[in-house]
């Protein structure tokens, strides 16, 4: 058994939510985020990147985390954290901090809301399929796909659009860039790896690999003038966590990586793999059950699931340590 640490993940805060997230459900108003600090700071003991690293971790040790490449990390969450003398981790997208690659998911957001879903799937040829949401259209189509298959679905939905990546990125103001970045090191925030696309890595060769993983902790490190201790996979499921890919990410220098499954980190699977809740959008009072209940919750019924199964899946692809 492990030591035990929540781990909590935010991606956007913002109010109103711009189109090219405003149909992934990954945002947060600032009013709801301040509410979060102010509870997270007042009922847990919150720890930095360093903290999690010696394993020197109070009783009730709690983790903030950012994932994506969001400017409101920087206009509204590095703010309101200092505040609450609040540590965290902000995990970037090194292509789009650098520019102007915008990650797969928020181009179909964009598309959703300009197009409408039924014109989405039509150009994507996914009419056939019984999806009704954006986040059904993602389950389906994005985990398998290749680095070319990206480029390809990129352009034709830009097309569409009657406008470039390019300039939707210089215009949405909507990601931070490289100064940013190097801006978050004056708040207790440090800087981890989430890819250099936002992709699924489940389905992509050694080379692409190499590119999401290595190369992006390597131009992150560039950019931010810090030590990049951290992985964490886009999406954050464990069927991304491979075994080429949890290798390449420990020789690459990640001493840590991270998943979004609520489990309770006390049965994570290696002391170096952590897991996080989602804060999701509501009120305060809802991080107890969040963050205490569901947990226990799913790892119990995880295990239940695994012993009928006899088989582990994470076992298998993770080593002990
Ligand atoms: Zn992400």
């Amino acid at each position: 058994m492990h030591r035990d640490v929540a781990i909590i993940l935010y991606h956007d805060i913002a109010e109103p939510v711009h189109p090219l997230a405003k149909h992934l459900g990954m945002s947060v108003t600032p009013d709801i985020f301040r509410q979060h600090v102010r509870y997270l700071a007042k009922n847990y003991d919150l720890i930095s990147a360093g903290d999690l690293l010696s394993n020197n971790l109070p009783r009730k040790a709690l983790l903030i985390t950012f994932d994506d490449a969001y400017r409101s990390m920087l206009e509204y969450g590095a703010v309101i954290l200092k505040e609450a003398s609040a540590p965290a981790i902000f995990f970037g997208i090194s292509a789009t901090v650098a520019g102007p690659s915008i990650p797969l998911d928020n181009v179909i957001s964009l598309a959703v809301e300009e197009l409408g879903i039924s014109r989405v799937l039509s150009l994507l040829e996914l009419e056939n399929r019984e999806i009704s949401s954006t986040a059904g259209l993602i389950a389906a189509l994005l985990p398998e796909l290749k680095t070319r298959d990206i480029t390809v679905i990129k352009e034709k939905l830009f097309s569409s659009l009657g406008t470039t990546e390019e300039l939707v990125h210089k215009n949405s103001h909507l990601f931070l860039d490289a100064g940013d970045v190097a801006e978050l090191g004056k708040y207790r925030i440090a800087i981890g790896n989430h890819s250099m696309h936002h992709v699924f890595l489940r389905g992509l060769t050694d080379a692409e690999l190499h590119c999401e993983i290595c190369e992006s902790r390597e131009l992150l490190e560039r950019i931010s003038g810090q030590s990049v201790d951290y992985l964490a996979i886009p999406y954050g499921s464990e069927l991304d966590a491979t075994e080429t890919v949890l290798q390449m990410a420990r020789t690459s220098g990640h001493r840590g990586i991270f998943l979004v499954h609520a489990r309770s980190n006390r049965f994570r699977p290696a002391a170096n793999i952590y897991y996080r809740v989602d804060a999701g959008s509501g009120p305060a009072e809802t991080l107890w059950r969040k963050l205490q209940v569901e947990p226990m919750l799913r790892t119990v019924r995880d295990w239940a699931r695994r012993s009928r199964r006899r088989v582990s899946p994470i076992a298998e692809v993770v080593p002990a340590g």
